[in-house]
């Protein structure tokens, strides 16, 4: 765990700046794929299937009808039309639930209901709009059909099996389950299902000044948002959210709560705050204290302090990866770390969201860090993808502008080489909210 530094800031004895690519990369050797849990089929959606599903009996399971109308043999009704129309006794009705029917007479039609089996004998099902069953009754033969047009052999017909076989692979490990992956697995009988276990993340912010967003604001207070921010996104990733409230700047508070999230099973502890230069030594140390710890200045705008490391329980390493401070410091240092550790241990893929390339709208300015930029990308009339970082209202970047952030619909990334794109050139951006079902 010990990533290269490959630039430096320009004051003296600022520490060396470790590029994203490789932070990423010693953070995700971290994370495993967590094992499965069984669930109730109503609680699988957006679930991951942990084991390929092997259908355990056809579908449909016997052979039925598709249409209201009768059963008979395609044979007896060879060259019937409506100007020659084929009378046939009917013998008796297959409704929907009731057991298979009575072998078919020579001859005869069978009523028969859509999903009612067929009766032996029957290889077709004529529709009732192609009988005299819409006739006005005094036209309708009163002991029997006519049938007014023939049938190809099968027509109307769903054979046992034909949409799945006894013994076939359905669903393969690792598929995410949206609503007709679940009726599959519902027709096949899978009440319970084993999906991949969720991570558990806790979240603990950290700050003297911090208040919930229930408590009225007091001075110099200011309210804990990245709690609120954190557990949705932990949600929207695939995780359990596991908030652990505030840690004042003190480290028996802090320890206390690192191990109330130790005690509950936490895959994976998310901070906030404490982890810049300066004043936050006693949160650097207690992290210390409790595990292996790096604290990292890592070459990204915003959000440059990040620390990683595990934290030690028992046997158990448990990772921590403490985001920084300020709302949108943390929200980039969500979505470029924590974002792909997640869904790495909940198997969801693709682990990072994904990337296009759009047109800038105006001119941007960097700094020799990778810089996610706030942005709103749109399509123009010709399909061009364009971005803007100044949308309506936006007066500036900063890393506590919340409004922003929320304004915005993606991060457009300037590349830690490049320090300046001219309106109309190419930068990569990467939306704040997507779903993986688009990209697999
Ligand atoms: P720090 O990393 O402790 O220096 O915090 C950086 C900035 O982020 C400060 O302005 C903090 O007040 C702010 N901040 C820290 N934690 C939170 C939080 N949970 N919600 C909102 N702002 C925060
Ligand atoms: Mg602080």
């Amino acid at each position: 765990m010990k990533p290269r530094a490959i630039s430096t800031s320009q004051q003296p004895h600022a520490p060396p700046l470790i590029p994203v690519d490789e932070a990423l990369e010693t953070i995700l050797a971290h994370f495993a794929p967590l094992g499965s849990e069984v669930v109730a089929l109503h609680e699988a959606h957006r679930r991951i299937l942990a084991d390929d599903l092997i259908a355990p009996h056809d579908l449909p399971p016997f052979r039925n009808s598709a249409m209201d109308g009768y059963a008979l043999r395609a044979a007896d009704i060879v060259g019937a039309s409506t100007e020659r129309p084929r009378w046939l006794p009917v013998a008796g009705l297959s409704a929907a639930g009731d057991p298979p029917p009575a072998t078919l007479p020579v001859g005869a039609a069978m009523r028969i209901m859509t999903g009612a089996p067929l009766p032996r004998g029957a290889d077709t099902v004529v529709r009732f709009e192609e009988t005299s069953e819409g006739w006005e009754a005094v036209n309708r033969p009163a002991d029997g059909v006519l049938i007014l047009r023939s049938e190809r052999e099968g027509a109307n017909v769903r054979c046992a099996g034909e949409d799945v076989r006894a013994g076939e692979r359905v669903l393969t490990a690792g598929s995410p389950l949206h609503p007709p992956q679940i009726a599959l697995l519902a027709a096949l009988g899978q009440a319970q299902v084993a999906v991949v276990r969720r991570p558990r993340v806790g979240i603990l912010a950290t700050g003297d000044e911090l208040l919930p967003p229930d408590a009225p604001l007091a001075p110099g207070r200011i309210r804990n948002s990245n709690e609120a921010m954190l557990a949705a996104w932990v949600a929207q990733v695939g995780g359990e959210p596991w908030p652990l409230g505030i840690a004042r700047d003190e480290a028996t508070a802090l320890r206390a709560k690192l191990a109330e999230a130790l005690a509950v099973g936490c895959d994976l502890i998310l901070t906030s705050a404490g982890v810049s230069v300066g004043d936050f030594d006693r949160v650097k140390e207690v992290l210390a204290a409790e595990g292996e710890m790096h604290f990292w200045q890592v070459a990204i705008k915003p959000g440059k302090p990040l620390a990683f490391g595990v934290v030690r329980h028992g046997e158990r390493h448990v990772p921590l990866l403490g985001l920084p401070g300020n709302p949108v410091a943390s929200a980039v240092a969500f979505h470029v770390f924590a974002q792909p550790a997640i869904r790495r241990m909940g198997q969801r893929w693709p682990l990072a969201p994904p990337r296009r390339t759009a047109q800038l709208a105006e001119p941007v300015h960097n700094s020799g860090r990778r810089h996610y930029l706030r942005a709103f990308a749109w399509r123009d009339e010709d399909g061009t993808l364009r971005v803007t970082t100044r949308g309506s209202g936006v007066q500036r970047q900063g890393s506590g502008i919340l409004s922003v952030l929320a304004w915005a619909n993606c991060f457009a990334i300037v590349p830690e080489d490049v320090y300046y794109l001219e309106t109309n050139q190419p930068i990569a951006v990467e939306p704040i909210q997507w779903a993986e079902e688009e990209w697999n």
